[in-house]
């Protein structure tokens, strides 16, 4: 067994928004950290896949000047962004009745009315939404679905239809396992409006991909070790250190560590002493996101459309991505993969039979896509939690144990499931792991100990 020579101030476990935000911040802070990532590359659930001359996003995607956090690291690292219309200049239809219905202008102005009837209890219960602040809720929404919630409203049913899609699309996975008040939430954060919250939610990338941003972090992170390909395994702490064993069996030990596992995964690390009981729950019940998202081309010129589907269809929303003749590109969210008649990414006849309500006699030519809730390393996609979790989970997953400071997009105050949620939640951790180092009686690094950049 191997043991590093020289220990760093801080471990940092996982190399997604979070852990590498939390590396730059510690480094701003004069503080050393070893980042052990298990995949061979940084981003988590992030992933920029070069394919067909596109940098497609198989993971996190769309961010917007409403998420603070992310959009002060777009600003400061110069990063170039793309917006997209979400409402106009397309083809926007619903599969209602069992049949694709085209959407008006006017029929879009009601499905974004119907919207804002649903989430409608946020403007009570998250009245301070950057602060998580909680209002009263004298209904009990927080124990209630999105499905309970969804029978509550009274629209026409094809509004009432697509409104169950957006559901699909942001539960990310059956909308009986999601929280109704993470709908609200979103709302919330987007000033109360449903109009901006789709904006927030679907309409700006980054040109050159999540990759170049998150290189910029990491490429300030000047006094972290970055390490890939190193799974962590084991975490121990006692009276005066962490030692952190990864599955080569080396062990690295500090007098911090920063968890930045995905709430999915904490219980697939061993921790000794055990996590507090309600994270060990709460991972091992996991959030209900566990959906698919694949980038699908098709044969011709498809035009610019956007399809919503209610949940009993296989796929819940289709949007074009890039189109001409030669071919077009769609991004497909399938909220329940089991529904899908496919076996892999491999199956394009199965894409394709899937596809048909949505988008009658297109013919699929091939799939690029990621398997994240089978990938062990997120078991799962974006966070969206089960009825009952936002008040008796979330508060606990942000809790430090002894040495060890927790981060997670998983767990942010604001726009927790994004990838501003895991910015502000790793700037937070390192802040909270300074100020427990100092208080320890641990000196930071002068400016003349800084190192030249690492590279990953
Ligand atoms: C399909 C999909 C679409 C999304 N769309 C959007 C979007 O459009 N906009 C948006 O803002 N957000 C989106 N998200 C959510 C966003 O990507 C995440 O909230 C954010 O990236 C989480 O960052 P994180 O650092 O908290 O976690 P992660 O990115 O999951 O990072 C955790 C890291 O820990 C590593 N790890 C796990 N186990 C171990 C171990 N044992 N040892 C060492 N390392 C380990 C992982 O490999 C990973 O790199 C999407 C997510 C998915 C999956």
């Amino acid at each position: 067994m191997a043991t590093s020579e020289s220990s760093p101030d801080v471990v940092i476990i996982g190399g997604g928004f979070a852990g590498v935000t939390a590396a730059r911040e510690l480094t701003m802070r004069g503080r050393t950290s070893v980042l052990l990532e298990a995949r061979d590359r940084l981003g988590g659930r992030t992933y920029t896949s070069d394919h067909d001359g596109h940098a497609m996003e198989l993971g996190g995607t769309w961010v917007h000047p409403l998420q603070p956090h992310v959009w002060a690291e777009i600003d400061r690292y110069e990063v170039e962004t793309e917006t997209f219309p979400v409402l106009e200049g397309l083809r926007q239809a619903v599969v209602s009745g069992g049949r694709v219905v085209d959407l008006s202008d006017d029929d879009v102005a009601r499905a974004i009315d119907a919207l804002g009837q649903y989430c409608a209890p946020g403007t009570t219960l998250f009245p301070e939404p950057y602060t998580g602040t909680w209002g009263p809720d004298p209904q009990n929404m927080d124990a209630r679905s999105m499905r309970q919630h969804l029978e509550t409203i009274k629209v026409a049913p094809k509004l009432r239809d697509w409104v169950e899609g957006m559901c699909c699309v942001t539960a990310f996975g059956p909308i009986d396992q999601a929280a109704a008040t993470e709908l609200f939430r979103f709302y919330a954060l987007s000033g109360w409006s449903a109009e901006q919250m789709l904006a927030a939610l679907s309409a700006t990338k980054l040109v050159k991909g999540t990759r170049e941003l998150i290189d910029s972090i990491a490429a300030q992170a000047r006094l972290a070790d970055i390490r890939l390909n190193s799974p962590v395994r084991r975490i121990t702490q006692n009276g005066k250190q962490v030692s952190v064993e990864l599955t080569n069996g080396d062990t690295i030990t500090a007098p911090t560590a920063v968890i930045t596992l995905p709430m999915n995964v904490l219980n697939t690390v061993e921790f000794d002493p055990p996590l507090s009981q309600i994270k060990r729950t709460a991972s091992a019940e996991r959030h209900a996101g566990a959906g698919m998202k694949c980038y699908v081309r098709v044969k011709g010129d498809i035009g610019n459309v956007a399809v919503m589907a209610p949940e009993a269809q296989p796929v819940n929303w289709v949007v074009t991505y890039d189109h001409n003749t030669n071919g077009s590109w769609l991004i497909v969210f399938a909220a329940t993969p089991k529904r899908l008649p496919m076996s892999s990414f491999d199956d394009a006849a199965g894409m394709q039979e899937a596809l048909q309500p949505l988008l009658p006699g297109v013919e699929v030519e091939s799939i690029h896509g990621w398997d994240w809730s089978n990938d062990p390393y997120a078991l799962g996609t974006w966070c969206i939690y089960r009825p009952g979790q936002l008040t008796q989970v979330l508060p606990e997953m942000r809790t430090a144990e002894g040495r060890l400071f927790f981060a997670s997009g998983d767990s942010a105050v604001s726009w927790r499931s994004s990838i501003d949620g895991a910015i502000e939640s790793g700037y937070h951790a390192a802040q909270h792991t300074d100020q427990y180092l100092t208080a320890s009686g641990h000196q930071t690094l002068s400016p003349a100990g800084l190192k030249s950049p690492v590279t990953a």
